[in-house]
């Protein structure tokens, strides 16, 4: 039999990059797999295919309506071939799981595909083609999670779909409805609209990505309706069914009204929820909360010494970079350093066109907290950068204390944003002030320069170009 001294149980985003960790930190590692190709969600049916079909439909969309006003002609008609956009996306996803083989075999760590389930907590039977048993001093479960679903849906995956279908349709909808504004409605509803479909989400709270700042749902929402996509809050959605090729959605209205949307797909994306399905957790007594999540403490460790667990598939955002960061200090704990991360400064970002990116406390949060703060805001519409490139929705926020200027939170809508997010993870993690960053040189013409302004704004409201 085999032996270990870490096996990693799922090879999404948390997982491989522990196992890459304890490999570089002198373990033998083992990475178990039940699919054929490593990467998990992320790199099969997550961040990778959709970010694909992101950037492929927003091409369609420059083509179609924004080409002419930068001179552009296009003598014939521009045209969708659906087939081909959904190749593309699948040959990225292949190269990018191919690349974690080969990651893998740099860093000498041993492949198992099979489903993994504990024998006892040092031994893990994994049932592929073949059945074997390894044995690990200690295991990380990074087992990641699957679509949630409403109780009175059945998910036929045909027409009433989840993300991973939606990343694969063989045509393009003619109307799809959305259940849930959050993040995944919001990018995939995003990818289809521009490709044609008429687009309703569906949103139970009075908001789109609610867990985000007020001002960020209002901004996206403007923006997405003015792509055409139709939305709905405070719709409760009570029944969905499927009769041949026609979906009919019921929900109610904030007045209680009833409200029929008929389309001929539905995609269901109202949260994941975690998967430790197949595990055989009560074999040796790890134990999970009410909600699938594994329990785990500040170090990731169940109550089982040797088994920790990371990502999805415990509490906290589902976001492939903090089940990263998770791996990365399981690795580090088990090599017997003190790693810590800190949780308010892992950003989140919604890849629609304009990007969505937070990071820190919201507004409400820090009213909610009772925190006294200062609100610099920019609008991108005063940037040279957006007026060139036509990229002109959107804002920056930064939000710092009344008292020490200590940035607090930065919540931004806007071209690159996603990118530009990272300048204030690295201003909050050294704890800068508005005033440091308003005092930093930005290169011109940047959308950074939104940065530095609303910086400018909450230091002192002296933003130099509004
Ligand atoms: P996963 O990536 O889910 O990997 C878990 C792996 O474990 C899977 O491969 C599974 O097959 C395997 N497994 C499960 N049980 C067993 C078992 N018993 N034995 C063997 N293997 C097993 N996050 C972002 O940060 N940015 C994005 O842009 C983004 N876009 C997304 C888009 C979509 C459509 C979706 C669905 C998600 C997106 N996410 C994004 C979320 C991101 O994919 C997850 O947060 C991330 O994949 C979690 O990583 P993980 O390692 O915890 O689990
Ligand atoms: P989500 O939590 O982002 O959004 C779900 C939405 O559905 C929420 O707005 C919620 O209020 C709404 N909702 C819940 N029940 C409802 C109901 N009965 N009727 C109508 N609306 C309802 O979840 P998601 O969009 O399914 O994404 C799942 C996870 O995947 C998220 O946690 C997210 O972190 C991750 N993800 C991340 C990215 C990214 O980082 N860019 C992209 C896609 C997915």
């Amino acid at each position: 039999m085999s032996k270990y001294d870490v096996a990693v149980i799922g090879s999404g985003p948390g997982g491989y990059v522990a196992a890459i960790r304890c490999a570089q930190l002198g373990m033998k590692t083992a990475i178990i797999e039940k699919y054929n190709t490593l990467g998990g969600t992320c790199l099969n049916v997550g961040c990778i295919p959709s970010k694909a079909l992101l950037d492929s439909s927003h091409h369609y969309e420059d083509a179609m309506k924004h080409f002419e006003e930068h001179g552009i002609d296009i003598p014939g008609e521009v045209k969708i071939n659906f087939k081909k956009m959904i190749e593309r996306k699948a040959s990225v996803v292949e190269q990018t799981t191919k690349g974690i083989d080969f990651l893998m075999n740099k860093n000498k760590i041993d492949v198992f595909t099979g489903l993994g389930s504990f024998k006892d907590a040092t031994h893990i039977n994994i049932k592929g083609d073949t059945s074997q048993t390894i044995e690990a001093t200690n295991t990380i479960i990074a087992t990641g999670s699957k679509p949630a679903t409403l109780p009175f849906i059945t998910l036929d995956k045909e027409r009433i779909i989840t993300s991973t279908e939606a990343l694969s349709l063989k045509e393009i909808p003619k109307h799809m409805i959305v259940i849930g504004g959050g993040v995944i409605g919001l990018e995939l509803g995003q990818v289809y609209r521009r490709l044609g479909a008429e687009v309703s989400v569906i949103e139970y709270m009075d908001r789109i990505i609610p867990t985000m700042d007020t001002a960020q749902s209002k901004e996206l929402m403007k923006a997405m309706k003015k792509q055409g996509v139709k939305f709905f809050l405070s719709h409760r959605v009570s029944e969905v069914s499927r009769k041949a090729d026609q979906v009919t959605v019921l929900a109610t209205d904030k007045k209680d009204k009833q409200v029929t949307f008929t389309g001929d797909y539905c995609l269901v994306c109202v949260g994941r929820q975690a998967f430790t399905e197949g595990l055989s957790l009560e074999k040796v007594g790890v134990k999970a909360n009410e909600r699938g999540q594994v329990d785990v403490n500040d170090h990731l460790q169940t109550n089982i010494s040797n088994i920790y667990a990371i990502g999805d598939v415990v509490r906290g955002a589902m976001l492939a970079h903090k089940a990263e960061e998770e791996g990365v200090m399981v690795a580090e704990i088990l090599a017997g350093q003190k790693p810590h991360i800190d949780y308010n400064l892992i950003p989140g970002v919604v890849y629609t066109w304009p990007e969505v990116a937070s990071v820190g406390k919201t507004e409400a949060q820090l009213k909610e907290s009772k925190t006294a703060y200062k609100a610099g805001q920019f609008p991108m519409r005063a940037l040279g950068r957006s007026r060139a490139s036509g990229d002109t929705d959107g804002f920056v926020k930064i939000l710092s204390d009344a008292t020490t200027d200590e940035i607090l939170g930065a919540h931004m809508v806007g071209a690159r944003c996603a990118d530009l997010i990272a300048e204030m993870v690295v201003a909050m993690e050294f704890r800068a002030s508005a005033e440091d960053i308003a005092r930093m040189s930005h290169a011109h013409p940047t959308y950074a320069e939104a940065i530095k302004e609303a910086a400018l704004g909450a230091t002192a409201n002296r933003a130099l170009h509004i």
